[in-house]
């Protein structure tokens, strides 16, 4: 048993950690005031090849191991303070680009994978609806066939990228009385004149990645856009959001890190009472309480991608490394503020931004209540 990176890896992760510091941190604090999307920023990212991560060489991306893309994004949630554009990274990569490589067909591959490495193509994944949302299998977006087309009509909502996005991975019912709700997975371009992206909805964190509701009306798409066998959208939906749980939160060991960083250079510098801050024990717990979540948030995460890259499918730690992540990533986020005071309260000290954004990781890819739910199932209760 070995934890080191090797040193391609340690590299890859160092280049990039370069990189976001460099390019990625200007006005993240106006962009998320704003709610506004840094397009440039995305094409940056696209350069680094980080839009493709997940994805073939030979589509022009990067196909880099379960650790090294841990790395990779734990780096770039260190160095790079816009949650909210590597939340829409995260989106692109786990729920667009990853269903594409392991459903699409050549054709899907070739007409979509090359755009999203590039940068030019960002994709989202629609699958919950108003009234299913834990309750994916409640879904009441149907599927038609019409001829050789299909037909969809129905509502998603909370569609991470949709305002943004040129192609759509989307979920309908196609046969209701079949098991799993008959579901089917599509793949839709945006332009599509049956397609309506409603306006961003606001939300309290990840505020420059733009989340939409997407609506269905009379959309009429070819045979070809059915991504997968028909029928077989649970199945894919299921094992998509297994991989996204376990990549999700790796950018958030990296935020953690650097606000765990940012509270020993406070608390060594600010004095109360005569003395270093960090010279009271209540101060100085937090912070090794928060560095405790830290560590313990790595070693689940790299042996989980230890797991991932020997073939094992790593269903239950997936599920318990997102599940222990998100709570780290509130609870440090909150302990981050406590230690800064007032001055962590405030938006200039960008403390304040990533408590906001780690809230969201505890509901989204599945609310930390379905977590425990799966990982009860997978042990057996
Ligand atoms: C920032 C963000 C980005 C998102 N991006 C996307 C996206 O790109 N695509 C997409 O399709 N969806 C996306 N979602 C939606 C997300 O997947 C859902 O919000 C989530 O699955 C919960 O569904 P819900 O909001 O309807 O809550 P509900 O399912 O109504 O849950 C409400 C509460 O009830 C609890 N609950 C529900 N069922 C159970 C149960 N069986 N056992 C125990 N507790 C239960 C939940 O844990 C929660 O506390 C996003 C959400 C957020 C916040």
């Amino acid at each position: 048993m070995h934890f080191s990176l090797n040193d391609e890896q340690l590299t890859f992760a160092k280049v990039v950690e370069e990189f976001a510091v460099r390019e990625l941190n200007a006005a993240t604090s106006e962009r998320d005031a704003h709610g506004v999307f840094p397009v440039e920023l995305w094409s940056a990212c696209a350069k680094m090849g980080l839009t493709g991560l997940a994805v073939p060489e030979q589509y022009g991306g990067c196909d880099v191991d379960a650790v090294t893309t841990m790395a990779v994004l734990e780096a770039l949630g260190y160095g790079c303070r816009d949650n909210g554009l590597i939340f829409s990274l995260n989106a692109h990569l786990w729920a667009g680009t990853v269903p594409i490589v392991r459903y699409g067909t050549s054709a899907q591959q070739r007409h979509y994978l090359p755009r999203c490495c590039d940068g030019s193509l960002i994709l989202a994944h629609a699958a919950t609806e108003p009234d299913a949302g834990s309750d994916t299998m409640g879904l009441t977006t149907t599927g038609s066939r019409l001829g050789t087309n299909w037909v969809l009509n129905g509502a998603k909502t909370f569609v991470t990228n949709a305002p943004i996005a040129g192609a759509f991975v989307v979920f309908a019912s196609t046969d209701r009385a079949a098991k799993f709700g008959g579901v089917s997975a599509f793949l839709i371009d945006a332009d599509n004149p049956g397609l309506r992206v409603s306006p961003p909805i606001a939300t309290m964190g990840v505020r420059t990645a733009p989340i939409s509701e997407v609506f269905f009306e009379n959309c009429v798409v070819p045979g070809e856009s059915l991504l997968g066998p028909e029928g077989a959208g649970m199945a894919i939906f299921t094992a998509t959001m297994r991989t996204e749980r376990a990549f999700i939160l790796a950018s958030a060991v990296g935020t953690m890190r650097r606000d765990l960083e940012r509270c020993i250079e406070h608390a060594r510098t600010r004095r109360q009472y005569g003395q270093r801050i960090g010279k009271f024990q209540a101060v100085s717990h937090r912070i090794v309480d928060m560095k405790v979540r830290v560590e313990a948030a790595r070693l689940l995460l790299y042996r989980l991608g230890w797991l991932l890259d020997t073939g094992d499918p790593a269903k239950l730690e997936s599920c318990l490394t997102k599940l222990y992540i998100s709570d780290c990533f509130v609870r440090s986020g909150l302990d981050a503020i406590t230690v800064h005071g007032g001055y962590g309260y405030t938006s200039e000290y960008e403390i304040e931004r990533d408590l906001r954004d780690a809230i969201g990781s505890q509901i989204y890819s599945g609310t930390s209540d379905i977590q425990r739910n799966i990982a009860a199932s997978l042990m057996g209760l």
